[in-house]
């Protein structure tokens, strides 16, 4: 494991992978958050117009996890039977392929993976997004943003039932073979800690967005807010 960023970046050679995450590592999904409470907003504006009003207006902010802090924003205390309408209705919509062109390249990240890509340094998309629903989507949008992307470096889950962090702990013994030297990239705690314990020779970088509740990440791992660091440092090696 690497102090910091300065160390890491001194380590690196071609035989070095990057393994990077998409949502909230790459991009951010507070827009498409946003997107899909606003249409659940329109969705029941004939059935239940007062809190079809208070919906349309709701703002998702960066670095919030998930569309709960804004639910309690604008519509607290909603009852039991109406927060799993908006639970259903949420991970349908998000978890397709319509609404990803929402997210929000996060700072430094479309440089970053174009730096790798310069640099000769090997890299694959690692992530949760279930290949059934969103692969298409995926594809486009991460070419859309401008991320150096083909069908072989994208690695999504196999289905939706599969736990996002058994399937890439899982799926890292095929994707390491080979390597001298792996940089993991995420920024869920919970993938970071089980990579960790099955994969101890993996180098991790914590990218310190958002994440689900009452977990920490590893100590081991080098923080990052963004990608502009990790950027200026890659400028200076030599290629
Ligand atoms: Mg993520």
């Amino acid at each position: 494991m690497y102090k910091n960023l300065t160390e890491l970046v001194s380590h690196l050679s071609e035989k070095t992978l990057f393994i990077l995450d998409i949502d909230s590592s790459l991009v951010l999904t507070h827009p498409r958050n946003e997107t899909i409470l606003r249409l659940f907003a329109q969705s029941i504006k004939a059935t239940r117009p007062d809190l079809s009003l208070l919906l349309a207006q709701a703002k998702c902010h960066p670095f919030e996890y998930g569309y709960f802090a804004a639910l309690e924003r604008y519509a607290p205390g909603l009852d039991e039977s109406t927060t799993e309408d908006i639970r259903q209705y949420w991970k349908t919509h998000f978890f397709s392929n319509q609404f990803l062109h929402c997210d929000l390249p996060h700072e430094g990240a479309i440089e970053f993976v174009n730096l790798l890509k310069q640099k000769n340094f090997p890299f694959v998309y690692l992530t949760g997004r279930p290949s059934n629903l969103m692969r298409p989507g995926t594809l486009q949008t991460l070419q859309d943003f401008g991320f150096p992307v083909s069908d072989e470096i994208l690695h999504m889950k196999p289905s939706e039932t599969y736990v996002d962090e058994s399937f890439k702990a899982d799926i890292l013994n095929q994707l390491i073979a080979g390597y001298d030297n792996v940089i993991f990239i995420d920024n869920e705690p919970r993938v970071l800690n089980l990579v960790t314990q099955l994969h101890p020779q993996v180098n991790l970088v914590f990218v310190d967005t958002c994440h689900s509740p009452n977990v920490t990440a590893p100590a081991s791992a080098v923080k990052i807010k963004n990608f502009s660091e990790f950027n200026s440092l890659l400028r200076s090696v030599i290629s």
